[in-house]
């Protein structure tokens, strides 16, 4: 679903992400991890095509985001062609950033009815399945100030699927939140990832890792230093700057 191929990407003299390799299949379950400063974020951005890429080529579901080749050439897509491309990816970020004035029935179906044009009763109907689905259904018609932060992180990921994406994206969900609420929305998560959800998810979270990963992608310094299966590279780091990762865990 997700091809990345030779990424790279610079912040003025800073070079961010210095040849990224990543091939995700459908229905898989990335865990990146990596040190502060490795680029993850700015790599899942680029997916997202919220940061143009310098080199290199990343696909999502067979088309290259954010551009187009016509007769050989590289077409950079119109605004609207890239919004077309992103319905296919749900993101979220480590502030959940609810709109305060919306109950969470409505921050979910913002996007479907508001952006989309879906249509509403369709829209809301969808949207309580989806708070059904991570047990906040009783909490439909709360605002965001109601709800604890686990609830509202929950509701941000039922916003990302509102869209019905093909890749969910997940930059540090629970990094926000205060530690008796991790495990919540760590829940949630796993519930996706068993319904068969294709996800990248970047946390530090290593039982996560462990127990929901398909695979474990280690990022350092802008390039995957190391990746395998969540049982080899977490328990057999073969890379040393995964060990000094790693060690400071146990
Ligand atoms: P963390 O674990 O702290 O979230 P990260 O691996 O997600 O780190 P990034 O946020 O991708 O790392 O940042 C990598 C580097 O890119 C940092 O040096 C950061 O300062 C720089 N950077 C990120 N975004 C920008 C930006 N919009 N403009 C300039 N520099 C940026
Ligand atoms: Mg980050």
């Amino acid at each position: 679903l997700v091809r990345a191929r030779n990424v790279h990407k610079s912040f003025g003299d800073n070079e961010v992400l210095k040849g990224i390799d990543l091939d995700v299949m459908p229905g898989e379950v990335v865990v990146v991890l990596g040190p502060s400063g490795s680029g993850k974020s700015t790599f899942l951005r680029c997916i997202n095509h919220l940061e143009a890429i310098d080199r290199g080529y990343i696909e999502v579901d067979n088309e290259q985001v954010g551009y187009q080749l016509r007769r050989g050439r590289l077409h950079k897509l119109s605004d609207r062609a890239i919004a077309v491309q992103r319905r296919k990816i749900g993101m979220v970020f480590q502030q959940f950033n609810l709109y305060p004035h919306m109950t969470a029935l409505e921050n979910i179906i913002e996007a479907p009815v508001g952006v989309h044009g879906q249509n509403r009763k369709q829209a809301v109907a969808y949207a309580m399945e989806l708070l059904t689905r991570i047990g906040l259904a009783d909490k439909a018609n709360a605002y965001p100030r109601q709800l604890s932060g686990g609830q509202q992180q929950r509701v941000a990921i039922a916003r990302a699927l509102a869209i019905r994406p093909k890749l969910m994206l997940f930059d540090e969900p629970t990094s926000a939140l205060d530690p008796e609420l991790v495990g919540e929305v760590l829940a949630t998560m796993r519930d996706l990832a068993q319904q068969g959800l294709t996800m990248i998810v970047v946390t530090h979270e290593i039982g996560f890792a462990r127990e929901a990963a398909d695979r474990v992608v280690f990022m350092d310094g802008g390039v995957v230093v190391e990746e395998g299966k969540p049982e080899a590279v977490l328990a057999n780091p073969t890379h040393p700057r995964t060990r000094l990762f790693l060690s400071r865990f146990i």
